[in-house]
């Protein structure tokens, strides 16, 4: 059994959103209220109040104030540990000497919503055929239309309401039965920039390119970016000071135009990734893959062009990552990140595995030479190659199908056993 997110969007009556603001301001009050207990009690007595403290102090407040009654008592104890875990996050920061960020109070304005614990107490799905479309009955509204689809079927388990930019949408835990299939093959794969995806097996490599209509949209936007500096300019210009400037309705207007494109790019590249990783997972069993983490912190600027293009195209990466290691634990496949510190994929050479330690390649280095052994390769077929290499390593000489067999993705996805 895995736990799977479906969004559905609501559709609700203008009778309804009243309801659903109302809850939302409940809510927020509620966490307003419940933060000031823990600083109080903490300023006066130097006490720190835990979960299940708040949830008794919460059955009293509910017993005196009718509007806390009015709303369903599970979820009102959902947004107490939302509050627990912010907490959590505040003392776990101040350990490892972070930025420590104390929980803040928040104005509804930055209120984004609430959640049940339990399907049938306050909330039920009512949703369609394949859980396709249909209704969510939610406590003190009735039923509410909502549109969505779950990629797998399965038991409706917790459901969290929330609003963004005027729309509300229903997040539903989902527990299901994967039916997802993988393929049979192994390999190394490498992701970057230029290239989308590499992927180097037994079969020969294979290279998944940048969708063009990303491209496109990419020009958009920096159109679109270019059009609404020029305004900002002027704007400071006739101001004579450089903050402060007036926003004027075309500039407004401009603003909005470049969300909208960065929205759209977002949502082509999920689909990129949806449908290749989907792909991948069902013509692989095992993969080896880099960490993207340290690449991260290794990928310098360029050229403004450059730039915005590895910006977007990293954040891509994560979700790729994600979405292919939650694709294989759904088929029982292996996707595996190799530790590039030991292994250096963008250094070693696939053919003889040493590392040429006074020739590092740099970024712009497209091509791998190997000084010792001659082998001659685009970079990122070397680093796919290695990643394969690696990971036939790992499986240590059994077959494939039998070692992912044994070590069962059951636990974290992208972190099995070793072998
Ligand atoms: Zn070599």
């Amino acid at each position: 059994m895995v736990q799977r997110k479906v969004t559905y969007r609501l559709y609700p009556t203008r009778r309804q959103i009243e309801a659903l603001e109302r809850l939302r301001w409940v809510h927020c009050l509620l966490w307003n209220t419940a933060l000031d207990q823990r600083r109080s009690t903490w300023r006066e007595a130097q006490v720190s109040l835990s979960f299940a403290d708040q949830c008794k102090v919460l059955t009293g407040w509910r017993a005196q104030s009718s509007l806390l009654r009015s709303v369903n008592a599970q979820s009102e104890q959902v947004t107490l540990k939302r509050l627990d875990e912010a907490f959590q996050r505040f003392f776990r920061r101040v350990k490892r000497g972070e930025k420590p960020g104390f929980p803040r109070f928040k104005s509804l304005h930055r209120f984004k919503g609430w959640g049940y614990k339990s399907h049938g107490d306050g909330w039920r799905l009512l949703a369609g055929p394949g859980m396709k479309h249909g209704k969510l009955r939610l406590s003190g509204l009735g039923e509410v239309r909502i549109r969505g689809r779950a990629r797998t079927p399965g038991e409706p388990k917790t459901c969290e309401i929330l609003y963004r930019r005027g729309k509300w949408y229903a997040s539903v835990t989902v527990e299901c039965e994967p039916v997802r299939r993988h393929g049979e093959r192994i390999g190394g794969l490498d992701w970057g920039v230029e290239t989308f995806a590499t992927i180097a097996s037994p079969e020969g490599m294979i290279r998944i390119e940048n969708p063009r209509h990303l491209d496109r949209s990419l020009e958009r936007i920096r159109a679109v970016q270019k059009s609404i500096s020029r305004k900002e300019e002027a704007a400071k210009k006739a101001r004579g000071k450089p903050k402060g400037f007036p926003v004027s309705n075309r500039l407004k207007k401009a603003y909005e135009k470049l969300r909208r494109l960065h929205e759209k790019v977002a949502c082509q590249r999920k689909d990129f990734l949806h449908q290749n990783s989907a792909w991948i997972v069902a013509t692989f069993a095992v993969l080896g893959l880099e960490p993207l983490n340290i690449r991260g912190m290794t990928a310098s600027g360029g050229a403004y062009k450059r730039g915005l293009n590895r910006g977007i195209l990293d954040a891509a990466g994560g979700l790729f990552h994600s979405l292919l290691r939650y694709k294989a634990a759904e088929a029982g496949a292996w996707a595996m990140e190799a530790n590039t510190r030991q292994i250096k994929p963008s250094q070693r050479c696939h053919q003889c595995w040493r590392v040429d330690e006074e020739n590092k390649k740099k970024l712009p280095d497209r091509w791998h030479t190997c000084r010792f052994c001659g082998a001659s390769c685009s970079r990122d077929e070397n680093a796919a190659r290695v990643l394969w290499r690696w990971m036939e390593e790992q499986l240590s000489g059994r077959e494939p199908a039998e070692a992912w067999r044994e070590v069962s993705p059951a636990g974290l996805p992208g972190q099995p056993a070793l072998p």
